[in-house]
């Protein structure tokens, strides 16, 4: 993972997200309260125009991906904010400790789980809590499955962007136990999960920036 790579990534990630607004906005129209898709615009927007200021110096993978956690920390709003923000400085700083050598995906692959497991301690879902963690832990699981059967980087981001795919249409039957939604009960079921189809474009965007 090099610091051309990520900016391709977080660039797509902005690019997606400004494309699926509405309908992010839609599915937190049914189940939240409607803001989904206007603060993630807001933050990966934002991220995007730091990244158009050209960098002072050398800058990693790692910082990068911490900068663009920091910022969508302080734009995003709402509960997303905060657990997208942490899982990207998560991933930033297990990059960072790793170093950038070429190693077939194997520290991104940590560096997810780390990203996975930051959602998880600062939201404290479960699987079938019907929120962004269920993407993150199918995503994860692909992406380090298919980087210990030797993929290398392309092929497993590919695999964790469909497993993230099949991650968010799993949220439309489950009941919302975090959240907004939550509040909802019942009445839950049968909508997808907005920061669910949030984190899928999230994967989408590292497995485009992988095939560029
Ligand atoms: P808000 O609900 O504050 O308006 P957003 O609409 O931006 O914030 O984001 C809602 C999304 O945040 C949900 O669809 C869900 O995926 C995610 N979310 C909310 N609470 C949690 C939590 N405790 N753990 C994990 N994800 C959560
Ligand atoms: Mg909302
Ligand atoms: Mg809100």
């Amino acid at each position: 993972m090099d610091s051309e790579l990520t900016r391709a990534w977080l660039l797509n990630a902005a690019l997606l997200v400004e494309r699926e607004k509405d309908r992010l906005t839609q599915l937190d129209l049914a189940i939240g309260d409607g803001d989904h898709g206007v603060n993630m615009q807001r933050g990966f927007s934002a991220v995007a125009a730091t990244l158009a200021e050209p960098p002072a110096g050398d800058v990693t993978a790692g910082q990068l991906l911490v900068s663009a956690g920091t910022t969508l920390v302080s734009t995003v709003g709402g509960a997303s904010g905060p657990l997208f923000g942490s899982s990207f400085r998560a991933l930033g700083k297990a990059l960072e400790a790793a170093g950038e050598a070429d190693d077939d995906g194997r520290a991104l692959a940590d560096g997810l789980i780390a990203a996975r497991d930051s959602i998880q301690r600062m939201g404290a879902a479960q699987p079938g809590d019907k929120t962004m963690y269920d993407v993150y832990e199918v995503a994860t699981e692909a992406f380090g499955r298919a980087v210990r059967s030797g993929a290398g980087p392309k092929a497993s981001a590919r695999a964790a962007a469909e497993a993230a795919e099949e991650g968010v249409r799993a949220t439309e039957s489950m009941q919302a136990r975090r959240g907004r939604a939550s509040y909802l009960g019942l009445r839950s079921v049968g909508h997808q999960d907005p920061g669910a189809a949030s984190a899928a474009l999230i994967f989408r965007a590292l497995a485009t920036a992988m095939e560029a």
